[in-house]
């Protein structure tokens, strides 16, 4: 049995009609012939709003009952698909987090996946039903309910994907793939066809939220095949796969419009900051050392708790972003200097400049993100073409 895992993100599944279209393309890839599990997000913007309606309660809301809560919005979608496709005449059958076997450490909010034990959803997918999974979720071994943190979908599709065997994992969202630099921001960026998962994976970790950092690790790990894919096109969309014999030049960039800053005096006191961060769901952070002290960087979607977590020394705001440059060309790649030198053409001054194999990343105000981008991806427009 072909199995096909797909994702559908919270733009595909914005509201019932939009979850009618979803189940008619569920129909047509099971007509075909496969067996099809499909992973669902909350409907729009449903986990924003429901942290919203926590934050007017209460600014610091425990983190089990704030996973409590947005795990209701996956789970709405998952049950209104399962009737659209009841409607298609489709057998299916819905699963939340838990009862597809998804288990979990207990770190609320930012939760790692240990284990996934899909024997219900391999069952149904043998009686030939449509298996529908509520993203973002699982259990942990104590049985609490856990989030995955943010684009969490992305990441149970792959690990089902994993422990399904499945063919391929299709994550559908409303751009047709991973661009050389975010399309809503880059007019002229162009499609990836094909992409190699380090480079995915830098270029998540700098903000590309089209596929969460987590599920490209988890399918890198794996060697599953992953899509990124336009919900209702006929587009190839991009495969992100370690074989690709294309794209060790490509250069891709990236970028946060806002992240959380912590400063401390003592630079040393970075490592300690990075654990109570880490500790408190944040997947990403960068650590930047400059002349006023120690600089970390976190993703404000990462930040819950954070604030009331930190000693008074250590100095917070988020008036700065960042951009990132991926890709292996050592001229532009092989240290800072380049990516800094053009930023400063530009009249933009970097607070800090990270460089790891593959990408740079430089700490920038969050005025100057978005010229910065177009601005880098103009100058880089021989390297990205
Ligand atoms: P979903 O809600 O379906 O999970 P996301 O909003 O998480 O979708 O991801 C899709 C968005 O990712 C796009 O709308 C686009 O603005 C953004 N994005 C950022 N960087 C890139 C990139 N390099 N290529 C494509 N999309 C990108
Ligand atoms: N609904 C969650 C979020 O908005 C998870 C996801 O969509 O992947 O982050
Ligand atoms: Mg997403």
């Amino acid at each position: 049995m072909s199995i096909i895992v797909q994702k559908y993100g919270g733009s595909s599944v914005k509201d019932p009609a939009h979850i009618q279209k979803v189940a008619g393309l569920i129909k047509t890839r099971r007509d075909e012939g496969h067996a099809v599990c499909v992973v669902v997000s909350a409907m729009g913007e449903t986990t924003d709003d429901l942290l919203a309606q926590a934050r007017q309660i209460t600014a610091t809301p425990s983190r089990r009952e704030l996973d409590m809560l947005l795990t209701c919005g996956e789970r709405a979608t998952m049950a209104l698909l399962a009737m659209a496709l009841h409607e298609c005449g489709v057998e299916c059958i819905s699963f939340t987090g838990s009862q597809s076997g998804i288990i979990t450490n207990d770190a609320h909010s930012g939760a790692r996946i240990l284990e996934v034990r899909p024997y219900r959803v391999q069952d149904e997918l043998e009686r030939g039903r449509v298996v529908i999974v509520a993203g973002f979720q699982g259990v942990s071994y104590k049985k609490e309910i856990t989030t995955l943190g943010r684009g969490g979908s992305d990441t149970t599709a792959v690990a089902l994907a994993a422990a399904l065997a499945a063919e391929a994992c299709e994550i559908y969202s409303d751009v047709p793939g991973v661009f050389t630099a975010d399309p809503r921001v880059v007019a002229d960026a162009r499609k990836l066809d094909q992409l190699d998962p380090d480079q995915m994976l830098a270029l998540a970790a700098g903000g590309a939220k089209v596929l969460a950092q987590e599920a490209v690790a988890f399918a890198r790990e794996r060697g599953i095949a992953l899509y990124a894919r336009q919900t209702g096109s006929d587009d190839a969309g991009t495969l992100v796969r370690r074989d690709g014999p294309v794209g060790h030049n490509t250069v891709a960039l990236a970028h946060r419009d806002r992240v959380l800053t912590l400063t401390a005096p003592d630079p040393t006191q970075l490592w300690t900051l990075e654990q109570t961060v880490q500790k408190h769901g944040a997947q990403v952070s960068w650590a930047f050392a400059g002349p006023a002290g120690g600089i970390l960087a976190v993703p404000l979607d990462d930040a819950h708790g954070i604030r009331d977590a930190l000693g008074p020394d250590v100095a917070l705001h988020d008036e700065w972003g960042t951009v990132t440059v991926t890709g292996r060309s050592p001229a532009y790649i092989g240290g800072g200097g380049p990516v800094a030198a053009r930023l400063l053409s530009a009249g933009i001054t970097a607070h800090g400049m990270l460089c790891v194999p593959g990408a740079v990343t430089a700490l920038i105000s969050s005025d100057d993100v978005r010229p910065a981008l177009q601005g880098l991806h103009d100058a880089l427009r021989t390297e990205i073409n």
